[in-house]
């Protein structure tokens, strides 16, 4: 079935109301379609695609999905903050999507910074991707990428675990959107006045590797290697290791669960 932006639209709820919905067939890259046009944009846009080409993850690596078998869609953001206070801005999308999908009882936890998981294995994966505006304010393009009915031939393309929830391709999929768009919209408010301190307890409460024994990789190669507590005040991963409590910045680092 189609998305009709109308529809989505006509569910929007008071913080979603600001934003213009389109829909298209196919594209290669959500966020990077409204990354192009940010210049031409003064408010709000969600960009929903049934089938994206060349989807992408964090540090040039690719987003696999397949056309109305995953839910791909970008939502472009103005904020009245400078880029380097978007800092925490994954993470809080990540809580928004978490609590959007736990209405349709789908449980998920986070691993940070930016994937979603279900039953351990990635369900959704969030790429944010900024530009600065003028005048000390910027933009953020929020993309999200949600398995929905993925088969087994693509899944085993992909170098990890993978989650699908057939059911979510069967629901009402304007409701679907029009739920994690308003979800998603009330945290970009919240976000733009309170910054990440909102997100913090919400985000630790979903942590899916709480407790767990974990490693922070650097291409590959392990930096770090503890207990995972949760994240701190500005969105940094705390560990337990052997010296103490490590605060780790995002950049490009990876957090595994440990196989030892
Ligand atoms: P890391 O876990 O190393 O921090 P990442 O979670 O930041 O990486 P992203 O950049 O968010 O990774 O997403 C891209 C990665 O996600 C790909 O390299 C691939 O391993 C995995 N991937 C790609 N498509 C899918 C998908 N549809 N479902 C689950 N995982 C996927």
């Amino acid at each position: 079935m189609k998305l009709s932006s109308e529809r989505i639209s006509s569910l929007c709820l008071p913080a979603a109301r600001q934003v213009a919905v389109k829909v298209v067939d196919e594209t290669g890259s959500t966020n990077a379609d409204l990354l192009a046009a940010l210049e031409s944009l003064a408010s709000p846009v969600l960009l929903v695609a049934h089938a994206q080409t060349a989807g992408r993850g964090r540090a040039g690596r690719s987003w696999l999905s397949a056309p109305d078998k995953s839910l791909t869609f970008s939502l472009a953001w103005p904020f009245s903050r400078p880029l380097h206070a978007l800092v925490g801005l994954p993470l809080a999308a990540g809580v928004a999507l978490a609590e959007a999908l736990a209405m349709f009882n789908v449980t998920v936890g986070l691993k940070w910074p930016n994937d979603v998981l279900h039953e351990g294995k990635k369900l959704a994966g969030i790429l944010i991707e900024t530009a600065a505006g003028g005048s000390g304010q910027s933009w953020a393009v929020i993309g999200i990428g949600i398995n929905m009915a993925l088969d087994a031939e693509l899944m085993a393309r992909i170098d990890r675990p993978v989650a699908n929830i057939p059911w979510l391709a069967e629901l009402d999929r304007d409701m679907l959107m029009a739920t994690l768009l308003n979800r998603l919209a009330e945290a970009m408010e919240q976000f733009e006045r309170e910054g990440l301190g909102g997100f913090v307890a919400r985000w630790n409460a979903l942590h899916a590797y709480a407790g767990k024994p974990v490693v922070i990789l650097d291409n590959g190669k392990m930096v770090h290697e503890g207990i995972a507590v949760g994240i701190d005040e500005i969105g940094r991963f705390l560990l337990d290791g052997g010296a103490g409590r490590i605060a780790v910045m995002a950049g490009d680092v990876s957090l595994r669960l440990s196989e030892r």
